[in-house]
Parts: C-alpha cells; structure tokens; sequence
C-alpha cells in the first residue's frame, strides 16, 4: 500500500477494537476497516486523526462518515459477493473501498465536482474501481439498474421513490432519514409495490441535497 508505516497499522488496530467493542461483528467488515488506509482518503489537516472514530471535513463541506458509522450501514446491507451496490454520497470514498472489499460491484454517484473528480482519481490507485458518476443520486442509474442494494450515505429528508423502483425484489436500501438528525432506516422491497421498513437508531449525517452543486 502508498505511504503505509507500522505507526498506521497500529492506529488501524485500535479504530478495528473500537468498533468491535461498539457492537460491530462481522469478520468481513472488521477486516475491511483494518486493512484500508483511511489517512489516505483524508484532508492533510486531519490526517492525524484518520484513526480517530470521527467525521472529519473532505473539503467542499462535506465530511468523511465516523468508520462505526460506515460499518454500521454496511453491516445492515448484508453484502453477498457479485451484489450490485448503488451507492449516493461518495464523498472521500471510503465506504465504496468498504463495499469492494466485500465483492460487491459498485455505483457511486456524487453531486460536488472536487470531490467527485477526487475520488475518480484516487480510488483506482487503491486497486479499487467502482462506476464513478457526477450528478443527482436522488435519480439513481436507472440505465445500471435494478440494484441488490441501494446505500444513502447522506441524511435524506424523504426516501426518493424513483430510487425504491431501482431495487430489486429481496433488496435492501440502508438510507439514514430525517433533517437535524437521521434515523437509521433498512427497506426491503418484499414485490414490485411493497416494502418493509425497519428503523436502527439515531445519527447525524451532512444532508443529502437535490440536483448538483454547480446547478
Ligand atoms: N461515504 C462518504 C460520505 C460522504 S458525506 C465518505 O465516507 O466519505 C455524504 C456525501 O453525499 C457528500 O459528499 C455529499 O456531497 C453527497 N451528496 C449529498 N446529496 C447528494 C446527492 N443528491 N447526490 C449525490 N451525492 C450527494
């Protein structure tokens, strides 16, 4: 890996305890989150703290997500090897490095340029190579769909319909709901008009926002 040193590893251990010790239990995960080099995907000012279990600034005024936060939302996504993810937000990229870890196949959609053009750069100099897309993830890929899973990674004020139509049936959308602070929601879609909601507590997340922020 770039600029890795035993000092990272060490760090990387303590944030892999730290989350276990949060309630997080899938080995997959655990394994992600000690193996990908989170200082990599964050500002210079704050690399210091790319161990700490925090969201911190990426620039554009938008933050990394707290790596319990990212393993939490994977953790309820159930990812099976071969999934088709669609993830809105890629924001600094780290949770798409967490999704390809696990073998699923991802869309990524983000709305801020920098940060999109960002990520498009440095993810594949990590061995990792989603579909990268600038735009609105409130319209989803209709042309990529159905997806196995469908992860909001931004607090959304509404579940977007036009994103439901684009899961597959048996599928998940891990969406984080709600304006000042978000509740946790997983939707199974169980047919073709008909869903399932369960709710797993509290968050707080920057807001998903419509259109793209040079409109
Ligand atoms: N998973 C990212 C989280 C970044 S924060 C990480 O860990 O780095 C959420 C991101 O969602 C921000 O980058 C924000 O710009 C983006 N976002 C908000 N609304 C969006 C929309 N409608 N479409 C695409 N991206 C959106």
């Amino acid at each position: 890996m770039l600029n890795e040193s035993y000092r990272e590893k060490g760090l990387r251990q303590q944030l892999v305890n730290e989350i276990k010790k949060k309630g997080i239990t899938d080995l997959r995960i655990i394994d992600a989150i000690g193996k990908i080099p989170r200082h990599l995907f964050m500002d210079s000012a704050f690399v210091n703290f790319a161990y700490v279990d925090k969201a911190f600034p990426i620039g554009s005024g938008q933050t990394i997500s707290q790596p319990y936060t990212v393993a939490f939302q994977t953790e309820l996504l159930d990812i099976k090897k071969g999934d088709k993810v669609l993830e809105i937000g890629t924001g600094s990229g780290y949770q798409t490095a967490v999704l390809m870890e696990l073998g699923a196949k991802v869309f990524t959609i983000e709305r801020q340029r920098e940060l999109f053009l960002k990520a498009q750069r440095f993810l594949p100099k990590l061995g990792y190579n989603p579909q990268f897309f600038y735009g609105d993830g409130y319209l989803g890929k209709p042309t990529y769909g159905p997806f196995d899973k469908i992860l909001i990674t931004a607090g959304a004020p509404e579940v977007p319909p036009v994103l439901l139509e684009q899961l597959t049936i048996g599928g998940y959308m891990v969406i984080p709901f709600g304006i000042t602070e978000q509740t946790m929601l997983r939707i199974t879609k169980t047919s073709e008009s008909e869903y399932n909601e369960e709710q797993f507590g509290t968050f707080c997340f920057v807001p998903l926002l419509k259109g793209t922020a040079n409109d």
